[in-house]
């Protein structure tokens, strides 16, 4: 009867007691290692006629002599000579444990796997063909589930792995490899470098009979700088004064031709050599995949120095190709909507039907329409990274800067949509929990600039900011966003003294989204926009024509018109503000639609240039201000009111606005006049 001495070796806690109780049961002995507190535990094992002694060594990373548990399984193994390793391995963290195996099959001393913990391994959707595993690492390896020795092991190894596993085949395998004409475990190649000077040493040094410790592990170990090795290695060297030399020349070459300290080097060849295998043997399932994508993404798009700097670009990055792309569809419909004036005018009969076509109909919702385009596009882009998983992250990383300001994380997605159309964003509020974190965001998602605004911003930059456009626009984009924020603030401390709920940001895993679901999602958010060209925007171009033109005989648009009327009623109070009737007029016909705010100046003024004299850069300015923060358009109304479900609360956020938008404008215009503008 023959006994077969196993030494268990690997990392900490990758099951090695579990596998040790497993093959031992009761037959265990525990003490400590000669000299050390380090436990030692040994037991028997049977299989068949043969008795196995297991040595259950210390956990270790590496086979260096940095640490006692180190050095203590090392020493046993090179000096005791077990007859076989078994090798236990963590398959759930198979990259790290492999590093350790890598060591040992230097050693030269037959080896088997126990891949211990393949129930966690089918877990997380991961494979490895067993098979071509063991041949390219020339080490037979078993799958086992040590904490379920024996049922579960074998069958999750057959059903998921498709190969034989268990405690039994473990105990097999050990015993056919102790008889060993096995091959031996094959070992990580470094570098060219480092094997040349290694195959040059072994031949420089002349080293006697190392006492069967391999010479190629004795020279890797002595250059990754391992003074025990290195002690062994001279000892054994025949002329150990000029094996010192030579071992000191080989290091310095080394270091000046590759520039980095060895150790980094050899343990590179070694991550190298476990990364090549893996990517060999190991499959992983999409859902698995999937999961790893999204976390190598995310360690970017999270990071906490680069992650807002990266969302602040992707979304400048929108607007711009929202605006040069949407922009340059848009001078082909008003290119139509032109054509189509002049067309019409040239077959009807001048009258009040035609003026009601041309003026009225397609001068406001044309107008309207021409930014159809801007809008699409910029909902594609939206929905496109909404899709992708990637809004979510935006929200994630606003979370704490929202929270300083009493906001919800979740606030901000319907505060970016608010920079396309309040309309969808005020309804995107509903994501919200509380019916506090709601309404607040609800309140300040007007204040960020919808693109209907632009129009607004784009005359009067053309007119009086040209040189500084950009700079003057953003400073509108800014200011509404810093009145949102301060908005959320004051009502936190006043209104819903809660603090935000607590809840957890899902950041689900990134996907591509396809082109036919982005197509649909963006036409769903943004068709009521074409929907609201057709009535309310028709509506209020009937009734601005209709004010305008009435009572009949009037010049049109002039003040003597029911709109002239209606503007010099307001004057007075507008009067600090420094705007002329037309203006107020136009703001009231811009509750229908901001866009609408353009067209009424020039319905108004007749031209550009005569706007361009009834306002200075200051009034300008205050005008633009005005337009941003006063009472949203109608349709945003009615949405607030319907997501509300409360006229009063409806009522309450339109009046707030309105004063807000008076108390600022004036703060514009009295600080631009003391400034001297
Ligand atoms: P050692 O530090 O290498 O001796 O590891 P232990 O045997 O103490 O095991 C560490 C932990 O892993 C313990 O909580 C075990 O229950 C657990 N464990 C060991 N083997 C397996 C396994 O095959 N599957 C699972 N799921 N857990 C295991
Ligand atoms: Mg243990």
């Amino acid at each position: 009867m023959k006994e077969i001495v196993i030494a268990l070796a690997g990392n900490p806690n990758c099951g090695k007691t579990s596998v040790f109780n497993a093959l031992t049961g009761m037959r265990q002995k525990v003490g400590n290692w000669p000299g050390v507190t380090v436990e030692h535990v040994e037991g028997t094992a049977k299989y068949g006629d043969t008795t196995f002694k297991v040595v259950d060594l210390p956990g270790i990373y590496s086979l260096s002599s940095y640490s006692q548990e180190e050095i203590i399984s090392r020493d046993y193994i090179l000096d005791e000579k077990p007859d076989v390793i078994v090798d236990v391995v963590d398959a759930d963290n198979i990259e790290r444990n492999l590093y350790l195996t890598t060591q040992l099959a230097e050693l030269k001393i037959p080896m088997v796997i126990a891949l211990n913990m393949v129930d966690l391994l089918e877990k997380s959707g991961r494979k490895i063909d067993i098979k071509k595993f063991s041949d390219l690492l020339g080490v037979p390896t078993v799958p086992i589930v040590a904490t379920h020795s024996d049922k579960t092991g074998k069958s999750i190894a057959q059903s998921w792995l498709g190969v034989e596993g268990g405690m039994d085949v473990l105990l097999e395998t050990v015993e056919k490899v102790a008889g060993s004409e096995f091959d031996l475990p094959r070992s990580a190649q470094h570098i060219n470098e480092i094997e040349d000077e290694i195959e040059k040493l072994s031949a420089a040094l002349k080293v006697k009979d190392t006492d069967d410790i391999p010479l190629r592990w004795l020279l890797v170990k002595t250059l990754e700088g391992d003074a025990e090795a290195r002690n062994r290695l001279l000892a054994a060297a025949e002329d150990p004064d000029r094996a010192v030399t030579v071992l000191t020349d080989t290091e310095n070459h080394i270091r000046s031709v590759i520039g980095d300290d060895l150790e980094t080097i050899i343990a590179d060849g070694r991550y190298g050599f476990i990364e090549g295998l893996l990517r060999e043997t190991m499959t992983v399932s999409r859902r698995r995949q999937r999961r790893d994508m999204t976390q190598k993404i995310d360690r970017v798009l999270l990071n906490r120095i680069l992650g807002i700097p990266i969302f602040l670009l992707m979304m400048f990055a929108s607007f711009w190709v929202t605006f040069n792309l949407g922009g340059f569809l848009q001078g082909y419909i008003e290119i139509f909507f032109d054509k189509l004036s002049a067309y019409l005018s040239g077959v009807m009969p001048d009258g009040l039907l035609s003026g009601l076509v041309i003026d009225g109909i397609i001068g406001g919702v044309g107008g309207v329409i021409t930014f159809f385009p801007i809008i699409l596009i910029l909902f594609i882009i939206l929905c496109w990274l909404e899709d992708s998983g990637y809004m979510a992250r935006a929200a994630f990383l606003m979370d704490m800067v929202m929270h300083k300001f009493g906001l919800h994380g979740r606030s901000f997605i319907p505060m970016i949509m608010g920079f396309g159309c309040s309309v969808p964003a005020v309804m995107t509020a509903r994501t919200l929990n509380t019916n506090e974190d709601r309404l607040i965001t609800i309140f300040i998602t007007p204040l960020m600039s919808c693109t209907a605004r632009l129009p607004v911003y784009a005359l009067f930059v053309g007119l009086f900011f040209s040189k500084n456009g950009a700079m003057v626009i953003l400073s509108l984009y800014a200011l509404g966003v810093l009145l949102a924020v301060a908005s959320g603030k004051l009502f936190r401390k006043t209104l819903f003294k809660n603090a935000p709920s607590p809840f957890v940001m899902e950041l689900p895993p990134y996907r591509m989204p396809t082109f036919k679901g982005t197509m649909i999602h963006a036409w769903e958010k943004t068709h009521g926009f074409i929907m609201k060209a057709g009535t309310i925007i028709l509506a209020a171009a009937v009734i601005i024509w209709a004010l305008a033109t009435l009572p009949y005989g009037v010049e049109y648009g002039s003040a003597d018109s029911l709109a002239g009327k209606l503007g010099m009623f307001f004057a007075p109070v507008m009067k600090p503000l420094g705007l002329s009737w037309q203006a107020i007029v136009a703001l009231i016909f811009g509750l229908s639609a901001k866009e609408v705010v353009v067209g009424s100046l020039e319905v108004l003024y007749g031209s550009n240039a005569a706007i361009a004299a009834a306002f200075t850069p200051l009034t300008a300015y205050v005008f633009m201000a005005f337009c941003l923060i006063y009472v949203p358009c109608l349709a945003c109304v009615a949405t607030i009111r319907r997501e509300t479900a409360s006229l009063k609360w409806t009522i309450f956020a339109c009046s707030y606005l309105l004063v807000l938008a008076y108390i600022v404008s004036l703060a514009i215009r009295l600080i631009g006049k003391a400034m001297g503008f």
